[in-house]
């Protein structure tokens, strides 16, 4: 067995995290989990307060999905979904058919999201290569400013942050970039809707015939900062997309499986797109899988005898694993045993509380909810509201502060995320919200010494 200190060194010497400037890195190594909780080696607790990315939803050692997993590896790990099927993985497709918005039935896995993106951006071009009516110069993608979707080469040319995006432009395809659909940058909000709608309309009245497909993270772009569209945004794309005859590609790696309050964000604007990617949560976060679900029209235009070589030429090892499978049915089963959308209005309302109380804080400029996914920005200025400036890193000091108090955060520069897995008890939740206070007011407090002892 490594001593703690050998783990730590492994962990930061050999180990290289993702998204991690590993020269500042502070080892944390995981052990084990129970429910909303992390134990450390160390035995150190931390209430994981983004769900470990984003994925977890039940919460972490659930018996029940433990049970799934454990059950399918005395059968079968893993065999391959190219020219064969499984158990699991079929059950899985048919679950997630039931589920998923309108007429979506036909189930593509990969194994992660970036990978999921990459192919529903290359089934939306083979469809038009070959549906009925051939289409060929469609070859072209819609993507919003700031966009999130993966970071493969063709899931990043979709995406639109800079920080992640920029250096490896010349890599990446061309693609056709809207301006974020933030109400906060216009100059009348209430118009927002409509100003970011004709925007679109613009575009694809020019530029339709090229255009395969718009792909958009419905009503909330997490990785940009938690930004939210305006309401009616999502319709109104939809309607645009199908006047224009350009396939809807909907990302709903982060807001799919009850985060905003329903199952799929696409149902609170009774939007069904043509190809909706799902992964993240998919297995209530214990194992890699991902799935894009496609409309029969699509999956239809790939149809033929086998020479026609009209087949999806795409796909993964490990897609439709079926230890994998076994977690996203057992997650799925959870949804129903533990009535978890149900649960959820008191939690959000809860939340809703807390932001209400942290709103009040002289520091706070502004608080963002949707069901269980809350974002907090900070100011230095109550009167401005401005900011603080970047290098001053408010968001990491917010963040190490509630570490050091017992609860795990990583913001988004300097917006705080709150994303505790579906499962946190509303006591759970009250604690998340007081660390989270007391950190803001240490790390505040800590800047205000800072920029007053400055010259
Ligand atoms: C995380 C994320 C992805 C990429 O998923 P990975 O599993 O990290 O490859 C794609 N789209 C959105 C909206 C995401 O948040």
């Amino acid at each position: 067995m490594p001593t703690n200190s050998e783990l730590a060194h492994w962990d930061s010497h050999h180990y290289w995290h993702a998204f991690t400037q590993m020269e500042d890195y502070d080892s944390v190594v995981i052990e084990r989990g129970e429910g909303v909780w992390l134990v450390d080696t160390m035995g150190q607790r931390y209430l994981d307060g983004v769900s470990s990315m984003w994925c977890n939803l039940h919460g972490h050692n659930h018996p029940r999905l433990n049970g799934a997993i454990r059950q399918q590896l005395n059968l079968i790990a893993h065999s391959t979904s190219l020219g064969q099927g499984n158990r699991l993985a079929a059950t899985l497709a048919k679950r997630l058919a039931d589920i998923a918005p309108g007429d979506l039935q036909h189930v593509f896995y990969a194994s992660d999201g970036s990978s999921v993106v990459e192919a529903a951006l290359k089934m939306a071009f083979q469809f038009w290569q070959q549906c009925e009516q051939p289409r060929p110069e469609k070859t072209q993608y819609v993507a919003l400013g700031k966009a999130y979707h993966g970071d493969t080469l063709g899931s990043a040319s979709v995406g639109g942050i800079d920080r992640f995006h920029a250096l490896f432009k010349p890599l990446l395809f061309d693609v056709i970039r809207l301006p974020t659909p933030d109400p906060r940058t216009v100059a009348s909000p209430t118009d927002a809707c409509k100003h970011f709608l004709q925007q679109l309309e613009q575009v694809l009245s020019a530029e339709h015939e090229k255009i395969a497909a718009l792909v958009l993270e419905p009503m909330i772009q997490a990785a940009a900062g938690m930004v939210f569209h305006p309401p009616g945004y999502l319709r109104g794309v939809r309607e645009l997309t199908s006047r224009y005859d350009v396939l809807l590609i909907t990302d709903e790696i982060v807001t799919g499986f009850g985060r905003t309050g329903r199952m799929f964000a696409c149902e609170h604007e009774s939007v069904t797109p043509d190809i909706l990617c799902l992964g993240k949560s998919i297995t209530g976060g214990y194992l890699p899988l991902a799935a894009a679900i496609a409309s029969p029209e699509i999956y239809r235009s790939f149809l033929g005898p086998t020479t026609s070589g009209r087949a999806f030429h795409h796909g993964h090892t490990y897609g439709g694993n079926q230890l994998a499978a076994a977690a996203a049915l057992a997650s799925l089963d959870l949804f129903e045993e533990e009535q978890t959308l149900h649960q959820l209005a008191d939690k959000g309302q809860k939340l809703t509380e807390i932001l209400a109380q942290l709103q009040e804080h002289p520091h706070v400029a502004q608080t963002r909810q949707h069901g269980l996914i809350a974002a907090v920005e900070l100011t230095p200025d109550p009167t401005s509201k401005l900011p603080y400036a970047a290098e001053l890193q408010i968001g990491s000091r917010v963040c190490q502060a509630a570490k050091e108090r017992g609860v795990w955060l990583r913001p988004l520069r300097d917006v705080l995320v709150l994303m505790p897995p579906l499962s946190i008890s509303l006591e759970e939740l009250d604690l998340l919200g007081t660390v989270l206070l007391a950190s803001i007011d240490r790390a505040t407090e800590d800047m205000s010494n800072l920029i007053a002892a400055s010259p």
